[in-house]
């Protein structure tokens, strides 16, 4: 084994947008540091695949990634590497349901026109119903199941709220805790949706949001921005290289072992950021955490994803940045066009499909060959029309095992158990979403990466756990805050 001469003495594992938040942030304040990354480039995620065709360059992000955040200090932070490459995009969404599209978000008259006056007087009931219950009982939801029928009646959840989570998750709703509904769905209520479908400058949740930034060539570009910043400073990146032990001496994390193609690498950090799965880094401390942290990681779940990136031998398919499939008939969860976010995304006169399947790391679809996912997908894009095998050029599989921390009803006991440990180490800062078990969007990821960069560089931890409604920054903790129209 080599001993390395990092160009500085921190270390961050893993190179998705936590990873390299935290880099850039550091190198900002002319810090150096070494990052380990396991895949073959970096943004995670939110990294952008490139694939050479006969035609020309395709580039697809892992699914849609629009940013969206309530904090202007990362537009700044993305705007300083992108400049003029960071455009905003109008959104299109929509989703297919019991055989019919529609609009996301939602346009009263195209949804009264879909599901009939009948339904519609269902879900007005039902919803009606759940109010006059809430006068009664008044304890908080503790499933996402229960959130969603108070919130927007029984009929109104089933239609196309219950069966999405479901196939998100691939458990029951009455087994998902409530923390990912408040979470990723807070603010959205029958009344905001209605607010917003009447009048269309109502800024509503973020869940509707009607446009959005993206960079010219996929959302990678920031990271690969960073990537490109870091070294010309003298930073090194070393990919395809993962962590294989975290020796520590108390609560002092002093050698980190890291394996590359070459051979074994070990480092003596004085801090080190990590973002890898917060379940394999427990793994790798040396000696081991306490029983309880160790038990407690044990029963962490990740669910997986399996997507096949389709090119496509004409100018469009339609005019959404993604549809939604929420119907459990239907294979697969939902499907993205991204020529629709960028026109850079695929050579001129030819689009691309996406789309993303839910898994476990191991089950069937995991393990399902990408001819059998390509017969499963078109036989549903031909029956619905979107679609012809005869229109597709290539098809590539891609697999992820780490995608959505499984916020079943013992994930907050667990983590808290896990957290409170990582957190007491002198100098580990566990981010990100696989870092910190947190179903975070980018702007989440980048917040606890600066985070953890500003802990570093000031001496005094700060608090990760960036959240939806932010304070932390709105607070000011962070300079140099104007807002973007
Ligand atoms: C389908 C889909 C759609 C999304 N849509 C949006 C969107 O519209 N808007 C938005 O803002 N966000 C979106 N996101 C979320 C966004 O991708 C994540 O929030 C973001 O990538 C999280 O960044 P992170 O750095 O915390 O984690 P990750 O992106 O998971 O990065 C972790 C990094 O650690 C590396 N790693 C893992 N294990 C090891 C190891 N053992 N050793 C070394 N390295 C390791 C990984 O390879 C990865 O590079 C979407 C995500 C998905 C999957």
């Amino acid at each position: 084994m080599q001993p390395a001469s990092p160009p500085e003495d921190i270390l961050i594992l893993g190179a998705g947008p936590a990873g390299m938040a935290c880099a850039m942030e550091l190198c900002r304040a002319g810090r150096g540091m070494t990052m380990v990354e396991k895949a073959p480039q970096v943004g995670g995620l939110a990294k952008t695949l490139q694939f050479e065709e006969p035609d020309g360059t395709y580039r697809t992000d892992i699914g849609p990634h629009r940013f969206y955040s309530k904090n202007p200090y990362l537009y700044r932070f993305i705007e300083d590497l992108l400049g003029e490459q960071w455009r905003k995009v109008p959104r299109h969404t929509r989703f297919y349901v019991r055989g019919k599209f529609y609009d996301y978000p939602i346009r009263l008259a195209n949804v009264l026109r879909q599901i009939g006056i009948v339904s519609a007087g269902r879900m007005a009931r039902d919803f009606l119903w759940e109010r006059m219950r809430s006068l009664v009982h008044r304890d908080p939801p503790r499933t996402f199941e229960e959130y969603a029928v108070r919130e927007f009646g029984r009929s109104l959840a089933s239609f196309n709220m219950l069966q999405y989570t479901e196939k998100i998750w691939g458990i029951p709703c009455s087994q998902i805790s409530v923390d990912w509904a408040v979470q990723r769905i807070g603010g959205l209520s029958v009344f905001a949706t209605i607010r917003k479908a009447l009048f269309s400058r109502s800024q509503g949740p973020k869940t509707l949001v009607d446009s959005f930034y993206y960079p010219s060539r996929g959302s990678g570009l920031i990271y690969e921005a960073i990537r490109d910043r870091i070294q010309a400073a003298g930073s090194r990146l070393l990919l395809r290289t993962e962590p294989i032990r975290i020796l520590r001496d108390g609560l002092r994390v002093t050698e980190v072992t890291v394996r590359t193609a070459e051979g074994e690498h070990a480092f003596r950090p004085s801090s080190v950021a990590s973002s890898i799965p917060i379940t394999r880094a427990i793994e790798l401390f040396d000696p081991p955490p306490p029983s309880a942290v160790r038990e407690a990681a044990a029963g962490l779940r990740f669910r997986a994803q399996v997507y096949l990136f389709l090119t496509v031998n004409k100018p469009s398919v339609t005019r959404d940045n993604w549809i939604y499939f929420p119907d459990t008939s239907i294979p697969f969860g939902r499907v993205s066009e991204m020529k629709n976010f960028s026109a850079e995304m695929c050579p001129a006169g030819k689009t691309s499909l996406f789309v993303e399947f839910f898994c476990f790391e191991g089950d069937e679809v995991w393990q399902a060959s990408k001819e059998d996912l390509f017969d499963r997908t078109m036989t549903v894009l031909e029956r619905i029309g979107l679609l012809f095998r005869s229109g597709v050029t290539s098809v590539h599989h891609i697999r992820a095992a780490h995608v959505y921390p499984l916020y079943d009803l013992d994930y907050d006991r667990r983590l808290t158990v896990i957290l409170e440990w990582l957190d007491g180490l002198e100098n580990f800062y566990a981010i990100g979403r696989p870092g910190r078990f947190r179903y975070t969007n980018q702007d989440h990821s980048l917040e606890m990466g600066i985070l953890a960069a500003q802990s570093i560089l000031t001496g005094t931890r700060q608090n990760l756990d960036a959240g939806a409604e932010n304070e932390y920054f709105e607070k000011g903790m962070l300079p140099t805050a104007v807002a973007r129209q």
